[in-house]
Order: structure tokens, then sequence, then C-alpha cells
């Protein structure tokens, strides 16, 4: 068979086309289906191997694997010859076998489909840099031990089932991204991340503790799409409307023009409603984010509920409210003390009197220093009477 090349002239590894044609190889050799199986698998195991320890494939990835077949052959042959006196000459052409129907008759598409995707995960493994892959490799196609995979890094167990899963963490990122379509295509994503949810970067600000999920959909006005943004947090209940793109009067697809990214595209989202909230604060007259029609901004001062709502006439209903804590955390200050201080979290507001008027402070506090952020706003009109920052 011949070797599969692509347009450069150079061979290219196709698992399912490699595993037949080795199948058949060790096969001539041991005339046993089973210790076929298991030695072609170990020869393009050791052909991935060799691959991942170079960065990349060797250049004639047929003969190269037919030579590692031949040798494993040999060796399993002359074990086994001192074993039992049955064995099957290497140059006993005439034992071409009539082939077993599981090797010689695969149904067509399940085996096109597991080649797809094994050629799907190759890629995103070959994506990854050295020392990952290697650990990947080590752990899902050599299919080690973790203990064993500890001992050859010189690290703990512990150790090693730590770097694996950040390894395939960034495994699927690489499914989730790059190879999303085909990824998802080959079922190989949650629904969740077929609709394109990933983890993001970026620490939750609400707990300091969980990193963000992130949905980034960049505008597509021949598909009739428009752009898409919102994050989430996996453990604080709700989404926050301020970390979406999801407000009517939003032209999401100019707010997000040109960006890339989680970080960028938040920092976009933030500035059009901090506007929004400043607008709304100011004049009261204000456009409801679910329809996008004229309501109005309403403050409420009771301690026990208080920050600003939108009472839409057309929806009927308060479609939009947001307590002071949102306000802090839109303002310019908080925003910059987050990227400085990545795992920061919301404490609760306090009712206090400040230049002898009502008034509520807010805080967020970094998790790991004594650094904190704090905005005390007028109960009655929500504007902002102090800012500290203790580093
Ligand atoms: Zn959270
Ligand atoms: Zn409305």
């Amino acid at each position: 068979m011949p070797a599969v090349v692509n347009e450069s002239g150079k061979s290219r590894f196709d698992a399912t086309t490699e595993r037949q044609r080795l199948l058949r190889v060790c096969y001539r050799f041991t005339g046993n289906v089973t210790v076929a199986e298991d030695l072609a698998q170990e020869a393009i195991l050791i052909g991935l191997r060799r691959a991942s320890r170079e960065g990349a494939p060797p250049r004639e990835w047929s003969s190269y694997l037919f030579g590692v077949a031949r040798r494993l052959c040999a060796g399993w042959q002359a074990k086994r010859g001192k074993d039992e006196s049955n064995f099957v000459s290497l140059d006993d052409d005439a034992r071409e076998p009539s082939m077993s129907p599981d090797i010689s008759a695969p149904d067509p598409l399940e085996s096109l489909l597991l080649g797809e995707r094994e050629r799907l995960i190759e890629r995103a493994l070959f994506a990854l840099k050295d020392p990952v892959r290697q650990l990947l490799l080590a752990r899902y196609v050599e299919d080690l031990p973790v203990r064993e995979i500890g001992e050859r890094w010189g690290i703990s167990e512990n150790a090693a089932t730590v770097r694996i899963h950040r390894g395939r963490d960034a495994l699927r990122k690489v499914l989730e991204t790059t190879l999303r379509a085909e990824a998802s295509a080959h079922g190989l994503l949650s629904a969740e991340a077929a609709q394109g949810w990933r983890e993001t970067t970026l620490f939750c600000c609400r707990c300091g503790r969980e990193r963000l999920q992130g949905r980034f959909v960049a505008a597509d006005p021949g598909a009739g799409q428009d752009a898409d943004f919102m994050l989430r947090c996996p453990a604080c209940p709700g989404m926050l409307d301020g970390m979406t793109s999801n407000a009517a009067p939003m032209d999401a697809a100019s707010v997000l023009t040109g960006v890339q990214g989680f970080r960028a595209g938040l920092n976009r989202v933030n500035r059009w409603w901090q506007e929004y909230l400043a607008d709304a604060l100011e004049t009261r007259a204000t456009l409801c984010p679910r329809c996008g029609h004229v309501a109005q901004a309403m403050i409420s001062d009771a301690p026990e509920s208080p920050g600003m709502g939108v009472g839409c006439p057309k929806c009927n209903a308060i479609t939009f409210y947001i307590h002071p804590t949102g306000l802090l955390y839109h303002s310019e200050q908080a925003q910059a003390f987050w990227r400085r201080f990545p795992r920061v979290r919301n404490q609760a507001a306090r009712n206090i009197v400040c230049e002898g008027r009502p008034a509520i402070l807010t805080a967020f506090a970094d998790r790991a220093t004594a650094a904190r952020i704090e905005m005390v706003f007028d109960l009655e009109t929500l504007r902002c009477l102090r800012v500290d920052m203790t580093k």
C-alpha cells in the first residue's frame, strides 16, 4: 500500500490506513490476530512517541512504522520461539492470511469516523507544547499508570495527577477553540462547549475562586449572526447583565469590533454599561435592556434594597436592577483594581452615614493580600461620595 502523501510530497500520518496496513504486516508475521493487533498498536504508539519527542513526525511514516512493526514481530517471535516450538516463519509469504472479518471488513463509516476522530485528537496533541504533550501521550496513548508517569518525570504521583489534569485542560482548550467546529462534529465537546462556552483566564470577581466561563461569538452579518459576549461563574448564581452584550439598546457588533479575547471584550462591554448607567442615573430616562423601548430609571433608597431599577411600560416589568455593589464593579477604579488583583471577591455592603447623609459602603477585597477597594454611594442619588483603595 502506498504511503499517504500530501501536497508537499511529505508522507502524512493516517492512523486508520496505517493501522490496517500494520495489522496485515503483523498478522503475516505472527499468524495471530490478537497478537497482530497488539503489535500494530504498539508500533503506532512508538511512532507517536518518536514524533512527539522530535516535535515532528518522521518524514516517511509508512516505511518507518513498517520497520518498527517488523522489529516488534521479530522480537515477539524470538520470545515465542523460546517458549514454544510453534512459530511462523518471517519469510512465509504463503501464509498471507485470508483476513478475519473484524480486520478486513470493519464498518467503513465507523472506521472512517474513528480514524478522523483520532486524527483530530492527534492534531490537538501536536498543537500542544512539551512537556504537556509528552505527559498526555504517556497517559492516554501509552496508557501508563500515573505512578509510573511520576517516576519517569521524577515527580510525586500527586504532582503527576495535577499536571495531567492541566494537560487535559490544555487539550480541551485546543479542541474548543482552533478545532471547535470539527471537534463538535465528532461529538468531542459537551453541548455547552459546542455552543462556544469555554473557560477563560479571568477569575470571578464575586467569589474570587472560580474561573469565569465565557462565550464570545463574533458578528457575522452574512449569516445573520450578531456579536454575542457573555461571562458567567460556574459557582455564583445567575449571570450578571453587565458582563454580557445582551442588552437590547447595545449595538454589540460595533461595541466588540476588532476585539479578540475575553479581557478585551469585557473592557469594551463594561465601558458601554458604564455609559448606560451614568446616563440612566443622570436623566432617569433610559431604554429597556430587554426590549429597547423608552423606560424609566428609578432609585430605591430603601436601606434593605438599595440600587437602581429600570421599569419598562412595554414589558410591564422591572427589567433591570443594579445594586450599589454593581456600580462599584462597573467603575473604572474597580476594574483597574481587578486587573491588578485578579482574585478579588466582593464584600457585603454596609449602610453608613457619610457627609451627614445615608449612604452605602461597597467593597472588593483581594483574596491573596490585604488589598481592598471601597466605594461609598449616596443612598438617594447613587452618586459616588468616596473611593478608597488600600494596598
Ligand atoms: Zn464566582
Ligand atoms: Zn421593555
